[in-house]
């Protein structure tokens, strides 16, 4: 089939739920891609933050290739070792005790809210047996407290966390809400880096605080580390999970390997996803032990999460993302790139914000004419927001990458 006639049969044959540029792509390597003419572009939106070593990188083609001649999936029904070796690479380089596996973003946050709601109706078990003593009802501990109230989610204004029903009741914009309610009830939306609201919003009857310790799709947003430490006190006080969202942020993109590092604050749960695997779907959730207590063997699951396949993928991301020099890079690179944007000679930039490698251009106007415009002189970036540009290059890029990507926006803005 030529371009053409691509695009006219997923226009016949597809549901449109995304609305697509007369581009087809056939291949990439590294920082490009290329299209069916044979166009290069520099991809400055890798998949939606997801390409972290850039396209068909040789090591992680080699590794996906070879799994794929011995074992791609098993189902969660059987041990296989690179399962146990990305978990464990997960657990003892961060906050956590115990991860679970799924399939993308939203699935990761649904397991965190379904996790945050069952240790939190045991923990209602802890407190009556902390108050009652030894008269307590020796089922508070082994079971949870099906009557409990403790279920409110607090979730931030701007803050995106996925399309399920879950984690789309978390997702602040009403666009993305409203066609498909009721959704879960419980949820109540304050506004982000606002502490005292936050204060107002979480109590005893809060089982768990959402939030993004950068928001992307909300614009490109980094939380203050005021917030954060005062979100953690929060929890602790009222008892809640406190759930970082850093399937956007996580895993290198800010130049540090979690987002929470930056604030000096661990969550008890975090979620990962876009770039664990370099490109295949997985997700995951990172717990602490004491939410761990609370799931069963029966609780949760997933059909396809964390195949054989999919896990030699993301230890070969892992090895290469955690490295300190490769993480040294991206802080570097975002630096100078956020450098290079903020000094350019254009009235049309109000302001640049981000941290590493995940960066946000605030714009007079609405930005989708100026995607365009890069697109055409092959550049590809995306929106976060109607006035925001996104930049989330592979984090594999350099300053000749971004010398390129800003002298092809500066040209689109003369
Ligand atoms: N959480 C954040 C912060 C995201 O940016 C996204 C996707 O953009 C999601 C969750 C949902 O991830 P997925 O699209 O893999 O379901």
């Amino acid at each position: 089939m030529n371009a053409q006639e691509i695009i006219q049969t997923e226009a016949k044959y597809v549901l449109q739920s995304y609305v697509r540029p007369e581009v087809v792509f056939s291949h990439g390597d590294g920082a490009y891609l290329y299209d069916t003419e044979g166009k290069q572009y520099l991809d400055f939106a890798s998949g939606i933050a997801v390409t972290a070593l850039g396209h068909a990188d040789k090591e992680w083609a080699t590794a996906v290739s070879e799994q794929a001649h011995k074992l791609t999936h098993l189902s969660n029904l059987y041990h296989s070792e690179p399962h146990a070796m990305l978990a464990k690479r997960l657990v003892e380089n961060s906050f956590a005790d115990r991860v679970l596996f799924c399939n993308s973003g939203a699935e990761a946050n649904e397991g965190a809210l379904k996790f945050a709601r069952k240790w939190a109706k045991m923990a209602i078990g802890d407190q009556r047996l902390e108050i009652e003593g030894d008269q307590a009802p020796i089922s508070n501990l082994q079971s949870p407290n099906l009557a409990s109230s403790k279920t409110k989610i607090v979730a931030f204004n701007g803050g995106f966390h996925g399309r399920t029903m879950g984690s789309l009741s978390a997702t602040y914009k009403a666009q993305y809400r409203d066609p498909f309610g009721p959704l879960v009830p419980g949820v109540l939306f304050v506004p982000y880096n606002d502490l005292d609201a936050a204060a107002a919003a979480i109590d005893d009857d809060t089982c768990a605080v959402i939030v993004e310790p950068v928001q992307g799709e909300g614009g490109v947003n980094p939380a203050t580390a005021v917030f954060l430490q005062g979100l953690r006190e929060l929890c602790n006080k009222h008892r809640a999970a406190l759930i970082f969202d850093e399937v956007q942020c996580g895993l290198g993109r800010t130049g540090k390997l979690w987002g929470y590092q930056h604030f000096g604050v661990t969550p008890d749960i975090m979620t990962l996803a876009k770039p664990l695997a370099g490109g295949l779907p997985i997700g995951a959730v990172l717990t602490t032990q004491a939410i761990a207590d609370a799931i069963k063997p029966g609780d949760h699951g997933s059909t396809f999460a964390a195949g054989p396949l999919v896990c030699h993928a993301a230890n070969v991301v892992f090895d290469r993302v955690s490295q300190p020099a490769f993480l040294d890079n991206i802080a570097h690179t975002g630096a100078y790139l956020r450098h290079r944007l903020e000094t350019l000679e254009t009235e049309q930039i109000v302001e640049v914000r981000g941290m590493g490698l995940l960066v946000g251009v605030e714009m007079k106007t609405a930005v989708s004419p100026l995607i365009a415009a890069a697109r055409n002189k092959g550049l590809l970036i995306i929106s976060a927001g109607e006035t925001t540009l996104r930049l989330a290059p592979p984090l594999i890029i350099g300053e000749a990458h971004v010398n390129e990507a800003v002298g092809i926006l500066e040209a689109c803005l003369s």
